[in-house]
């Protein structure tokens, strides 16, 4: 039999590893609740939700209920010129959960692609109303979009994993990122900052893109939701659209179902992705309002976007079966539990020498430390210690599943406590 592990460091790509000098990998074999089971038997307590995702823990059963009863009928069918329930039904979910304007939907295989979307539609809505020059992006620093090039383009420069595209990637504006903390009023810098670069450029804006309030992977930074109602009030009065990534904010994780629940606020663009289908298969989508969907054929056209698999059935069952889950399960009290609990415990280790900041945020808990710490050493021990964590550049952070128990979610906040002392 082949050797999994040899195989894989010679002939598989991860993601963002060199194929010269792979990290090392473990080999799972199963997952099951909040477990991930390794091969040489050992199980650990995830705190990744395999990022952002496995919000109902792995192996669900009435997930994968949703999954099979649908092969069953149809795994998929192509959508151009055909529907079907499943994307129907999602649709519908997903219109009732967002702010009431958005009530569009289109549907995409991945986060990325979903940005994408996003931004053909704003560029789209300017070129149909006869502004082509409105077609330049306006973003934060320290974002995080997606690696496809439209949605690389708005990630951060340096910290977006995408600095060696610079030159073939359009030039965006960046305003600083906001440095009033969630929870804080906005400050005057940021709300001059961000003022500032709409009053100047507005003329060749298409549209303000953020990730609301939590930024991933671009340095998991949590901002203060004054910020978005300034960026609602700079959009009206300038005329800017608004798109918001909810890709990794969505369903939850924040303590609210989106981000954009915190301020009374309606983007006109929402993307969600990630925990979407509760970490079983991939799938996004686009919301969009009224305004987008008229705007963009007010020349008479069409959305030039049109994947393959777009709104598979497959995906769409699970989705529509996690949003339920979601539902019955009182999210709310299990996320605020979390929550409590990493406010409590994980807080703490602010004050050990080598942390540089501790930050709490719905069910996500960030040890932000001095310096960039050695990843394949962490995740050894980390492994060793039974938990399976993750951390990059200078983070080291938590976002279990929401099923997790107080004794499992203090194993992982042990562990983290015990690579940093
Ligand atoms: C992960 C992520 C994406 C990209 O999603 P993929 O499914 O990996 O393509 C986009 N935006 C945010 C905020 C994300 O966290």
């Amino acid at each position: 039999m082949t050797d999994i592990l040899e195989f894989d460091r010679q002939h598989l790509w991860h993601p963002y590893t060199s194929m010269v000098d792979p990290l090392p990998c473990y080999e799972a074999v199963s997952a099951e609740g909040v477990m991930i089971r390794l091969r040489d038997g050992r199980e650990l307590i995830d705190g990744m939700s395999s990022w952002w995702c496995a919000i109902h823990g792995y192996n669900h059963p009435e997930l994968n209920r949703a999954l099979v009863d649908q092969t069953r009928k149809m795994s998929h069918v192509m959508f151009g010129g055909i529907t079907h329930a499943p994307a129907v039904e999602l649709a519908q979910q997903l219109i009732d959960l967002t702010p009431p304007s958005l009530d569009r939907v289109f549907f995409a295989d991945s986060g990325s692609v979903a940005m994408e979307v996003a931004l053909k539609m704003v560029m789209q809505y300017w070129f149909a109303n006869d502004r082509p020059e409105k077609h330049r992006l306006l973003t934060i620093a320290g974002g995080y979009h997606g690696d496809t090039f439209g949605a690389m383009s708005v990630c951060d420069p340096v910290t977006g994993m995408h600095e060696k595209f610079v030159n073939v990637l359009p030039k965006h504006l960046f305003a600083p990122r906001p440095s009033s903390r969630f929870g804080e009023e906005l400050n005057d810098d940021d709300r001059n900052n961000l003022t500032k670069l709409v009053e100047t450029h507005h003329n060749e804006l298409a549209a303000l893109v953020l990730e609301p309030i939590v930024q991933g992977a671009g340095g998991m930074w949590f901002y203060s939701s004054e910020y978005l109602r300034l960026a609602r009030q700079l959009c009206n009065e300038f005329d800017l659209l608004l798109v918001f990534d909810e890709i990794a904010t969505g369903f939850g994780r924040t303590g609210e179902m989106f981000a954009v629940d915190y301020v009374n606020i309606e983007p006109d663009v929402l993307c969600v992705g990630k925990a979407l289908t509760g970490g079983t298969m991939t799938l996004a989508a686009c919301l969009a309002n009224e305004r987008i969907a008229t705007g963009i054929s007010a020349d008479g056209g069409a959305l030039m976007h049109g994947p393959t698999f777009m709104a598979n059935p497959l995906a769409c069952s699970v989705a529509k079966k996690s949003i339920e889950l979601l539902e019955v399960s009182d999210w709310r009290s299990c996320v605020s539990k979390i929550n409590a609990q990493l406010q409590q415990d994980l807080r703490p280790l602010g004050n050990l020498s080598g942390v540089h900041d501790v930050r709490v945020i719905g069910a996500i808990g960030v040890v932000q430390m001095d310096a960039p710490v050695n990843v394949v050493q962490l995740q050894k021990r980390f492994v060793e210690e039974g938990v399976w964590i993750r951390p990059f550049n200078d983070l080291i952070y938590l976002m279990p599943p929401y099923i997790t128990q107080p004794e499992e979610l203090s194993m992982l906040v042990s562990a983290i406590e015990s690579v940093v002392t």
